[in-house]
């Protein structure tokens, strides 16, 4: 729900006090992809140590992510053993050296985005934080951090992978550039979800469509990211934002946070539909968000002469989609690839959206789970039963 505005010498986005955290322990609880293809099995790990710029976080909780079940399965390749989670918000248990004169501090809640950029080289120098090489051949393509090493090993030293952070596990290390800190008055569960989902929709929305106030927008597959599609281009000033989903639960879940048409394709024409609720014209903008042939080719089939398709969804490996040539060409139309957003500028407006209420980041936590339960939650979310979020809650306690 929107927190009131209050008027007093505090102002509401100041960062939380840092409240005591206690010294981390040796061992943690990690659930570990031994292989592609195996299920998620619990296992301790020593907890690891901060390098210089990085720091160690706590883990508060972690969403369960559709492109974590591309390295599950083995769609995507990615070296194990592996502790998968890139969407956790925590609070920072130790700093590495070089964080002093950052405003970090031990204590601090905060949250993280799954793009972590190294912050040195010449793309993250002119701000393309989306674009780091090092993010992805270091770490999406290898599992590590920007020294060429991960910070996970099993206790016999063995080393554990670590896809972005890491964060199914009860610490995980990461760069402090992909951190912000969060306000106190913020639910610490739910603002795990603004790290990958709604850091992911607001880049879609300000950065790769570049939406302007008043524009149409559909949203192809209204899933954890496609829901926040629908919520922050509203807050930003979409007039019309069409849902377009196969799953009534999902649409309705959209119609919720602030779309303002839905259109199940899996029961009408959905082009036939977006004309009929845009005028005839289509819509200016249509993002993507599921990463197949076929949800393509419905987002393209939606636009207006002149619009924009965004696709933000990852395909499973290799996967080509069908552009039809012509309609591209005479209608000037672009396709515009977006790939989460600037960390270091865009994730701290993503925590002040969610505060002031413009997203509604609690009601997108679908359901809590234990750690142990992250198995489960991935089967269920590869089953298209999670409408919005799971989130792996890691105070709760393990199921017996
Ligand atoms: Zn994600
Ligand atoms: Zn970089």
């Amino acid at each position: 729900m929107p927190t009131t505005e209050t008027r007093g010498a505090a102002p509401q986005n100041a960062p939380a006090p840092a409240a005591a955290v206690q010294r981390p322990p040796r061992m943690m609880r990690a659930a570990v992809l031994a292989a592609p293809g195996s299920p998620l099995r619990i296992e301790q790990l020593p907890v690891p140590r901060p390098g210089p710029g990085e720091l160690l976080l706590k883990v508060r909780a972690c969403g369960l992510c559709h492109s974590d079940l591309h390295v599950l399965n083995g769609h995507i390749a990615f070296p194990t053993p592996a502790v998968l989670g890139h969407e956790v918000s925590g609070q920072i248990a130790a700093l590495g050296a070089g964080l002093e004169r950052t405003g970090l501090e031990v204590g601090q809640p905060v949250a993280a985005a799954f793009l972590m950029p190294c912050g040195q080289c010449p793309e993250c120098d002119r701000g393309r934080d989306d674009l780091c090489p090092n993010f992805f051949q270091l770490n999406r393509l290898r599992g590590l951090l920007y020294d060429g090493a991960s910070r996970l090993a099993r206790a016999s030293g063995e080393t554990v992978y670590q896809y972005s952070m890491g964060g199914l596990a009860e610490y995980a290390v990461l760069p402090a550039t992909s951190v912000t800190p969060l306000p106190a008055d913020m639910d610490q569960l739910a603002a795990a979800t603004l790290g990958c989902a709604a850091f992911t929709a607001y880049g879609a929305v300000r950065r790769g469509a570049d939406l302007r106030v008043g524009e149409t927008v559909a949203v192809v597959a209204t899933g954890g990211v496609g829901g926040y599609i629908c919520q922050v281009a509203r807050a930003l000033g979409a007039r019309q934002v069409v849902a377009v989903d196969v799953a009534d639960a999902k649409l309705e879940a959209a119609l919720a946070v602030g779309a303002t048409h839905a259109v199940n394709s899996a029961t009408v024409d959905a082009a036939q539909a977006v004309g009929e609720i845009t005028g005839g014209r289509g819509v200016d903008v249509a993002f993507e968000a599921l990463g197949r042939p076929e949800t393509w080719a419905t987002a393209l089939s939606l636009i207006r002469p002149g619009g924009r398709m965004v696709p933000i969804g990852l395909g499973a490996g290799q996967q080509a989609a069908a552009v039809p040539i012509n309609q591209l060409v005479r209608s000037s139309q672009r396709i515009i690839g977006s790939y989460g957003a600037l960390t270091r500028q865009d994730l701290a407006t993503v925590v002040d959206l969610a505060r002031r209420g413009a997203i509604d980041y609690r009601g997108v936590v679908a359901r809590r789970l234990p750690l142990e339960a992250a198995q489960d939650g991935y089967a269920a979310l590869a089953a298209g039963e999670i409408v919005g979020r799971a989130v792996i809650d890691m105070d709760a306690a393990p199921e017996r």
